[in-house]
């Protein structure tokens, strides 16, 4: 029918090219995510069902021949062709997370069911995007991936947390009973361009907030810690876990261990900014964990891995897009 071209140019071009998929990849981290697996040269498929994600977030990759988007909730079952699946689909910031509780544990639960019998059929290997809420309000600090944590199953945080937690559970389960090829790397406090500027989250908040000239919003004494990865090392120490063919499954912490104080970030945003904004106290959230930092020893030995910005640097950067983003 097309004999100047002849049968093989009607196909699809069958490269080697590696299928991703990317849940929640219309989010914060997951749009930097399929931004780096597409400059990689692979093949990206962004599953999201822009809850707190954007199509605005990817809109700049569309126009890419290996990128594809699809709306889709993944507490629904999915049928695609894949060789790789990170898991990100959740919401991240408490604000969002507490909207909906119940959709909370659903996404990460029923989510991770239908990811992993996805993956299970496939043979795709499979990454969970958990996180450091799986150790609670810690009673160990800095947290090693060998503690358990201290969490409490019934508060506000508990959809999250309780839901992140068994999420891995499923993961572990279905590597020891169905030998499906996981991953699972545990996240800190990350942030950087592309957060939503009502997000939620503290840097996020006080940036606006300094660039608005509003009141800095400090909840409890300010005295609690957190320890801020910026996205790109976070990316790199994802990609890296994905990457490993040592069956190292983990989980492991990805994070950057340097912590900080919220009034300490509160005054690095002030100075950056140049801002004048006052800062006003609020009520401290019911189980706001007081301390946060991340042993990082098992992902630098097994990876090769660490956080090379430090917190100025990228605030600085986030500042930056911030700057760009907000009316003046
Ligand atoms: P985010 O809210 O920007 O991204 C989450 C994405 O998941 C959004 O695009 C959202 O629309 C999508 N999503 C939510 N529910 C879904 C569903 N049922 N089906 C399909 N898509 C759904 O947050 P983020 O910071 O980019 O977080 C991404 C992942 O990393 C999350 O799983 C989060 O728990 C994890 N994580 C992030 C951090 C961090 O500091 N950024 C820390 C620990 C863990
Ligand atoms: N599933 C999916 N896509 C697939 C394969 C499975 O969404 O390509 C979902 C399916 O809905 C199922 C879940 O994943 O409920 C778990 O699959 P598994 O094979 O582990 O369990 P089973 O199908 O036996 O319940
Ligand atoms: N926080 C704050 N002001 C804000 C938002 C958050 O002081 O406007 C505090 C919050 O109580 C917590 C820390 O900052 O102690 C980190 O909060 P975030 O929501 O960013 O993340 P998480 O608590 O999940 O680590």
């Amino acid at each position: 029918m097309y004999p100047a071209f002849g049968y093989h140019c009607l196909m699809k071009d069958y490269s080697l090219k590696k299928r991703v998929m990317v849940t929640g990849g219309a989010g914060f981290l997951g749009s930097h995510l399929c931004e780096r697996l597409l400059a990689d040269g692979l093949e990206v498929l962004c599953v999201d069902n822009f809850f707190t994600g954007a199509r605005k977030n990817v809109e700049h990759l569309l126009p890419h021949p290996a990128f594809e988007l699809l709306r889709h909730d993944v507490t629904f079952p999915l049928y695609v062709e894949v060789d790789e699946i990170y898991n990100l689909a959740c919401p991240a910031s408490p604000v969002h997370y507490q909207f909906d509780p119940v959709q909370t544990t659903k996404t990460s639960v029923m989510g991770a069911i239908n990811m992993l019998g996805l993956a299970k059929r496939t043979k795709a290997r499979i990454l969970q995007a958990s996180t450091s809420e799986v150790y609670g309000d810690p009673n160990v600090h800095p947290q090693p991936e060998s503690y358990w944590g201290h969490v409490n199953p019934i508060g506000p945080r508990s959809c999250y947390d309780e839901g992140k937690r068994c999420a891995e559970t499923l993961f572990f389960d279905y590597y020891r009973q169905n030998a499906v090829d996981i991953r699972v790397v545990r996240i800190f406090n990350t942030s950087g361009p592309r957060m939503h500027p009502r997000d939620g989250r503290v840097v996020s908040n006080f940036i606006v907030q300094a660039l608005q000239g509003t009141d800095i919003t400090i909840y409890g004494d300010g005295r609690q810690t957190r320890s801020f990865c910026y996205v790109d090392d976070l990316i790199e120490g994802m990609v890296r876990m994905m990457n490993n063919n040592q069956q190292f499954v983990g989980p492991v912490n990805i994070g950057n261990p340097s912590e900080f104080t919220m009034l300490e970030l509160a005054n690095a945003v002030l100075k950056l900014t140049g801002s004048s904004s006052r800062l006003v106290f609020a009520p401290l959230p019911d189980d706001d964990p007081r301390q946060r930092q991340p042993d990082i020893t098992l992902a630098a030995d097994k990876l090769g891995w660490r956080p090379t910005v430090e917190l100025e640097r990228g605030l600085k950067m986030t500042i930056d897009y911030f700057r760009t983003l907000l009316p003046r």
